[in-house]
């Protein structure tokens, strides 16, 4: 029988990715159903998404329903937790979502340069060193979030009267009499997760609390919103620093 699919790579991609958020579990089941389930693993308790399916499909169905049903996914996977899957060579730099090969230049003393073609980082100190990278991180932070928060802010025609940086324990952002504030460790994550953070805190503007009519506001004004989110869930390494592979 001949294959009715047929993926371009993009979707192959989201594929890929959906199969890290979704646990395909095969059965005798007259139809697809996704279910939200607690797991233990090494002794923390994490919840996923599970996708019953039937027994007779294969694969490709069952690929095909993953990509046609991803914005479902993505916003049941808000509330999930996974165990983390960032793995960091002990000579690389995980920097706004990849992973960087880092040269030492010590005639460029106090700066950095940073090339995102061949994914390098050149600083005149040794970034691999837990406190210089530390350093690096918070000046980056300090350096781009308030840039990305004037900018989304002025699509949305908001005023923001300061942006602050810190390491904070229980939250991504916050946002309060026109102050919005980020977590630094964002600085680990891709841009469009910062961005999906920025925009959370910016629709608390318009709806300050968590009510269904804030997260249709938010999906109005970012419609990614629970696609750029879910690189935390997955991805965001649970120490900050980041540890490295031994
Ligand atoms: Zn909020």
């Amino acid at each position: 029988m001949n294959d009715i699919y047929s993926f371009t790579e993009d979707n192959k991609e989201i594929i890929n990715l959906l199969k890290q958020v979704v646990t395909v579990k095969y059965g005798n089941y007259k139809n697809f159903k996704f279910k939200k389930e607690k797991y233990i693993f090494q002794k923390k308790i994490y919840k996923t998404i599970i996708l019953y399916a039937p027994l007779s499909y294969n694969e490709n169905t069952v690929d095909a329903y993953l990509l046609k049903n991803q914005n479902i996914i993505y916003k049941l996977a808000y509330h999930c937790f996974y165990p983390k899957k960032t793995e960091i060579p002990d000579n690389k730099i995980l920097y706004l979502g990849s992973l960087y090969d880092f040269k030492l230049k010590p005639e460029i003393h106090n700066t950095y340069k940073i090339d995102e073609n061949t994914l390098t980082i050149y600083a005149g100190r040794n970034l691999l060193h837990k406190e210089n990278l530390l350093n690096f991180y918070h000046k980056q932070a300090a350096y781009i979030f308030p840039a990305r928060v004037y900018m989304c802010a002025e699509k949305l025609k908001l005023n923001i009267k300061a942006v602050k940086t810190g390491v904070f324990k229980s939250y991504w952002g916050s946002c309060g009499a026109g102050i919005i504030k980020l977590n630094e460790r964002l600085i680990l994550s891709p841009l469009n997760t910062i961005d999906s953070i920025i925009y959370h805190e910016l629709a608390h503007i318009l709806v300050p609390n968590h009510s269904k009519d804030f997260y249709s506001t938010l999906e109005k004004i970012y419609p990614a919103y629970y696609k750029d989110h879910i690189w935390l869930n997955l991805f965001m390494p649970a120490e900050y620093p980041p540890k490295t592979a031994e």
